[in-house]
């Protein structure tokens, strides 16, 4: 009998001939996450299995298994034999000490001598007799006890399920840059993409010396945090100091926001083309600030040819900080370090901006020029 982690994916099986492609992403994202604890991962018809693993860091495998995208649902169980005995020596480690359960088998291999019904009678019987204190229960149980008889001879034997990050493996949906500041909604816009299979690399704005060390450190944070979904490392920084004294020193005031976007977005896009990375990912969401209507997000677009992915568009605060707190990221967005979008905040920014108001304003800056100084001031590290 040896202790297992079932893994059982999730879409995978939707993708027909590129099955076999999204299997091997699935394996590598699997072992990465695992990195640095002793285990085997061994692939069997539809289940991966994490076998010969150090024990005692069972918790620390579970957690990690829980966050790999692809995964639907996971178990701790046992694989054994598939006789009745080594069955029932797995079954009664499972099998609850008081209370009520169900036996409930599943059976790949068609061609046991047993259905999944005698199996379930059988197991059930023995575990009665072992323990008087239980009950079968089968409709409301509140244990159960899963017997799953593989095609090659083995069986697995677990309790319950677990459920999985969801999602696609990371890797089979192209790259993306995520434009990631120190607050709630991008770290979650980020994990939204990488869940559908994106590799997502970060790039974030400072505005030193307005902005401190700290402002940065809690970015990094963020990006480390995010990378354990993620799987990818890397973080750019750039700054945009000069851009917004620029802004600040010669354009209407309530286009402060705006104009910083726009170049924000212009600078994204050349390290995004740089990394071969196919979108910049932003973590807006319809109305959420006066610079999030639709005339902001246009403006912003109009200077990119990228696509711009906003995948909270249409989520609440509320549902954005929810899943921020799921994924881990909340407790560091909320400390209370400057962003550079606060620095030269203006008391009313527009709402609504006409493109031709914009250009005219943006007019009076050197755009190329301070693009290009921005980006000599790129910086790549790893979280
Ligand atoms: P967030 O919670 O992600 O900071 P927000 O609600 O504060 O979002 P804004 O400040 O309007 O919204 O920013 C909108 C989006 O622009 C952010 O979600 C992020 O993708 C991007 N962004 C804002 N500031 C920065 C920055 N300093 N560096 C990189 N991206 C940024
Ligand atoms: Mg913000």
């Amino acid at each position: 009998m040896e202790k297992v982690v079932i893994i059982r994916y999730a879409e995978i099986h939707l993708k027909g001939k590129n099955r076999g492609y999204f299997e091997r992403v699935f394996t590598v994202n699997l072992e990465r996450s695992l990195k640095g604890i002793r285990h085997e991962l061994h692939r069997t018809s539809g289940r991966y299995l994490v076998a010969n693993f150090d024990a005692e860091r069972i918790d620390e495998i579970l957690s990690r298994v829980a966050r790999v995208f692809g995964v639907h649902s996971y178990s701790l169980g046992y694989l054994v034999p598939n006789n009745l005995d080594d069955i029932f020596s797995a079954v009664k480690i499972v099998a609850p000490k008081t209370g009520t359960f169900k036996v409930d088998t599943h059976r790949a291999d068609k061609k046991y001598p047993l259905t999944s019904m005698e199996m379930n009678a059988e197991m059930g019987a023995r575990i009665l007799s072992d323990n008087n204190a239980l009950k079968v229960d089968v409709h409301e149980p509140q244990s159960h006890v899963y017997i799953d008889v593989r095609e090659n001879g083995t069986a697995l034997v677990f309790g319950k399920f677990l459920e999985g990050a969801g999602g696609m493996p990371v890797g089979t949906s192209g790259k993306g840059l995520l434009l990631i500041s120190g607050g709630i909604d991008s770290p979650v816009a980020g994990y939204m993409m990488s869940k559908r299979g994106m590799n997502v690399e970060y790039l974030h704005f400072h505005s030193y010396p307005y902005t401190n060390e700290q402002a940065k450190d809690k970015v990094v944070e963020l990006a480390r945090l995010l990378s354990r979904y993620a799987l990818t490392e890397k973080l750019s920084t750039v700054s945009v100091t000069h851009i917004q004294e620029e802004i600040h020193a010669k354009c209407a005031a309530e286009l402060n926001v705006t104009l910083l976007r726009r170049f924000m977005f212009r600078i994204a896009e050349r390290v995004a083309k740089k990394k071969d990375a196919k979108c910049l990912i932003t973590g807006e969401s319809l109305g959420q600030v006066a610079s999030q209507t639709i005339e902001g997000m246009t403006s912003s677009n109009a200077v990119v040819t990228l696509p711009v992915l906003r995948p909270l568009v249409g989520f609440d605060k509320n549902e954005i900080i929810e899943r921020s707190k799921k994924i881990g990221t909340y407790d560091t967005s909320v400390l209370p370090f400057e962003d550079c979008c606060t620095v030269f905040l203006p008391d009313f920014p527009a709402i609504k901006p006409k493109l031709s108001f914009i250009e005219e304003e943006e007019s009076k800056l050197d755009i190329e020029g301070l693009v290009n100084e921005a980006l000599a001031t790129l910086e790549e590290l790893r979280v």
